[in-house]
């Protein structure tokens, strides 16, 4: 969702006449675009936002913004603290920015703007993409979940989804404007449609609409949670050609009790039969999940069956966060009171176990044809193409850069950590 903000900025700020320099030390104006979610990530923009202080009092005309959730969050106490920002913008006041820095430039900072309502920000912004032929759409704002950790109700505000109609028309804008693969975005995707007014529309009916547009060769859909994963959304990316074979649907964790304080509102036994109606829908589908670990509470018995889950569910990928607690939020009451040293063990046995069934189903992959939607040249071998197959695994091998954008379909020949390899077949006339 970051990311997708930060690209419709880009695009709306373009429009605006100003340019792109993604070398900080020589732009005018930086601008944070800043996450909440985890400590850690907050930390990071005080050291960066710090470390520009110095220029920030050389350079008079040098324009310091922070934007996004942490600016939602602190406000004008962000300006308290580092005298020197011009430009604090919360997560409701994105397609202001242009007009905020206008006026800056002009002499009449600084700004602090972090209104509480607002419309779905950013609906009609064309967004910068990064890759011409993929495209980000937030079908859905904010989240009405209240898991026990998250900020993320808090600083994102109410969940609101946008009307399908308006959807459809901007991936259609974006499969004429030369996108392939369309993700859409939501904190929680697969509730989509809830309190839209007129007839019930949910994600399935969406991914319908979506599957419909002439021009795309993909759709994807992050990030859904595993109560409202309903049986006629495993049925619609199992009949629609286009929606790829690729759950992200978070965990958290498999312990009952702790899944009970986080508030997520399923156990862990639904979330395996929900995994395993995954599985007998739709034909080589592939979940991912996220895991929390050293939620307050959390005992040794607690993680071994969250341990025990990645074994049996063999995720694609699993995210690993230790837990950090978050203003406003109820776990933020309770004892942080699992260790440090603790928190960073099981990170690291649940990142191997991870690894160990990654390894395993990757292995089994060699010698397969997979279909591969072509990125561009791979990064860490300048002659070679990277592309994703349909479950989002990175395939590497050897072609031209005419392929980029394009579909092939890849034999594969070699498995790392993280990466298959492959030879690309020609494509039959
Ligand atoms: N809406 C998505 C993702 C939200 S944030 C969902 O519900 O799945 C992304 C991930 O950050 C979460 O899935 C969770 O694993 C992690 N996270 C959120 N709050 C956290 C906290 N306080 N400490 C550690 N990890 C956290
Ligand atoms: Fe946060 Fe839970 Fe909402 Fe995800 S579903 S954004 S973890 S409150």
């Amino acid at each position: 969702m970051n990311k997708l903000d930060s690209q419709l900025l880009s695009g709306e700020l373009m429009r605006h006449g100003f340019v792109l320099e993604g070398d900080a030390d020589r732009a005018d104006v930086v601008l944070y675009n800043t996450c909440s979610v985890r400590q850690h990530a907050e930390d990071r923009v005080f050291s960066h936002v710090g470390a520009l202080r110095r220029r920030a009092e050389r350079e008079p005309g040098f324009i310091v913004g922070v934007i996004g959730c942490m600016a939602q969050r602190l406000g004008a106490e962000l300006v308290r603290r580092f005298d020197f920002i011009d430009l604090v913008c919360g997560t409701r006041a994105f397609p202001d920015v242009p007009r905020h820095l206008e006026r800056i430039l002009a002499g009449g900072g600084p700004v602090v703007d972090v209104r509480e309502d607002g419309a779905v920000a950013c609906r009609r912004m064309p967004a910068m993409r990064v890759r011409p032929h993929s495209a980000h759409v937030a079908v859905m704002r904010g989240c009405d979940n209240y898991c026990s950790y998250c900020i993320v109700p808090y600083v994102r505000g109410r969940e609101m989804s946008r009307r399908p109609a308006d959807v459809v028309s901007e991936v259609r804008a974006l499969a004429e404007d030369g996108a392939r693969e369309v993700v859409l975005l939501g904190q929680n995707v697969n509730s989509y449609g809830r309190g839209l007014p007129g007839p019930a529309v949910d994600l399935a009916d969406l991914l319908g609409m979506v599957n419909d547009v002439p021009g795309l060769y993909r759709v994807r859909f992050v990030t859904s949670n595993p109560k409202d994963m309903s049986d006629r959304i495993l049925r619609a990316v199992a009949e629609l050609d286009k929606v790829c074979e690729h759950l992200h649907v978070p965990a958290q964790s498999a312990s009952n009790p702790v899944l009970e304080r986080m508030n997520r509102r399923y156990t862990a036994g639904q979330y395996r039969d929900m995994a395993r109606r995954a599985r007998e829908t739709i034909p080589d589908v592939e979940l991912a999940s996220d895991f929390i670990v050293g939620f307050p509470g959390e005992t040794a018995q607690d993680f071994d069956r969250t341990l025990a889950l990645v074994q049996e569910v063999r995720f694609q990928q699993s995210f690993v966060f230790k837990y950090s607690p978050r203003p406003h939020t109820l776990a933020a009451r309770w004892p942080d009171d699992v260790p440090d040293q603790t928190k960073r063990e099981r990170n690291l046995r649940l990142l191997d176990a991870q690894e160990a069934v990654d390894t395993k189903r990757r292995t089994g992959m060699i010698g397969s044809d997979v279909q591969v939607l072509v990125d561009g040249v791979s990064k860490g071998d300048p002659r070679k193409l990277s592309g994703r197959t349909r479950q989002n695994d990175i395939v590497v091998f050897e072609g031209s850069e005419e392929l980029v954008g394009r579909l092939c379909t890849v034999r594969l020949t070699d498995s790392t950590p993280l990466t298959l390899f492959g030879a690309v077949l020609p494509t039959p006339s």
